[in-house]
């Protein structure tokens, strides 16, 4: 079942719609991510579940029931954001604990599950620190111990980790998904960062000026993008237009890709084949080599096809052999096309 449900949700601000009809379930003990471009309606949607938005029509539920009429204490939900500010005169453990305090938990079971959380999120002992004694990426786990210790149904994470640097951010993503792990919470997770939600997350959604357009687990979102700006906000795109003949797509420089078509494709970068030599496949395109990136472990080829960008990618020597300026070919298997809507 799911845990959380938003039915038909519309929130407006003047002339903007913040959400406009979003339906969305987030399964019981699932880590949820919602992505977007900035503006498009992650941190309203949240904030409509925690109930700190009246949204203007729709609902929420939360295990089955609607919540417009619980306030925003009794929803049992945990929240975490990007600058979730720790009390500064308090103590680690004071912290964490402030809220059983506030809901009169008693000074020793209060201590116990203080120490209890603290241990999950590897802070056991700092507890008598302050704030400002620890690192950003140590505070981030207080922060997540503070939404955690009350046992809430649901914890919303909004860019918990887009303060901290990528190092950091990628040893916490760890540890999040570990902590989301042992303590089997409903979780929804908002970022703009695609790698992140990719590895995160059980299933995503993907919002656009307050829509909803996509949901699936992030595999079938990748390798199924449906439209253009999905393709391109999930991970980088080449984007191939044409019009439509019996034969396949017709491209504007005459290529014929052959096979049932749509208007509009996309070939992600890793599945680009370069070579100076013609490909045995009329799945190609012939194009110019502009630029070679060295990246690491792998490596980026910046190509530039009738006016338009495209990238190809590959572990490191992948494109040893070709040169910058060099006209070459790129080519694909067929079923590495993504048909797209638009
Ligand atoms: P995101 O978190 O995806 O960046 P938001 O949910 O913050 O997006 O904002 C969605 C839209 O609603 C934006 O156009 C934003 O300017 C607008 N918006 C959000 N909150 C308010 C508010 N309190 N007052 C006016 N406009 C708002
Ligand atoms: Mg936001």
């Amino acid at each position: 079942m799911a845990e959380v449900r938003v039915e038909r949700l519309v929130k407006s601000y003047g002339a903007a719609r913040a959400l406009d009809e979003v339906t969305l379930d987030f399964p019981d003990g699932g880590f949820f991510g919602l992505l977007g471009p900035s503006g498009s309606g992650k941190t309203t949607l949240l904030r409509a579940i925690a109930g700190f938005v009246a949204p203007d029509a729709g609902h929420v539920f939360i295990a089955g029931r609607p919540v417009e009429d619980v306030p925003v204490e009794a929803r049992e939900i945990g929240m975490v954001f990007q600058s979730y500010a720790l009390f500064p005169n308090m103590t680690v453990a004071e912290n964490v604990g402030f809220g059983l305090a506030v809901r009169k938990i008693s000074g020793a079971e209060r201590a116990r599950r203080v120490a209890e959380v603290l241990e999950l999120v590897q802070l056991g002992p700092y507890g008598a620190r302050k704030p400002q004694q620890l690192s950003g990426g140590q505070r981030q786990r207080v922060a997540m111990a503070r939404a955690i210790v009350t046992r809430p149904r649901v914890l919303l994470l909004d860019e918990p980790l887009s303060a901290l640097d990528k190092a950091l951010r990628v040893d916490m993503q760890i540890e999040l998904k570990r902590i989301q792990r042992e303590v089997g919470i409903t979780t929804i997770f908002v970022t703009h960062d695609q790698e992140e939600a990719l590895s995160l997350s059980d299933r995503i959604g993907i919002l656009r000026d307050g829509r909803l357009i996509r949901t699936g687990t992030p595999r079938e979102v990748y390798s199924a993008p449906g439209d253009a700006f999905t393709a391109r906000f999930l991970g980088e795109a080449n984007i191939l237009r044409g019009s439509v003949e019996p034969a396949g797509l017709r491209l504007a420089d005459g290529t014929l890709l052959p096979g049932r078509a749509t208007a509009c494709m996309a070939v992600r970068p890793e599945h680009l084949r370069l070579t100076a030599a013609e490909p045995a496949t009329s799945h190609r395109l012939r194009l110019r080599l502009v630029q070679r990136i060295f990246g690491g472990a792998s490596g980026t080829a910046v190509l530039d096809w009738q006016g338009q960008r495209l990238k190809a990618t590959g572990p490191d020597d992948t494109f040893a052999d070709l040169a910058e300026g060099q006209e070459v070919w790129a080519s694909w298997t067929p079923d590495r096309a993504l048909p797209l809507t638009d």
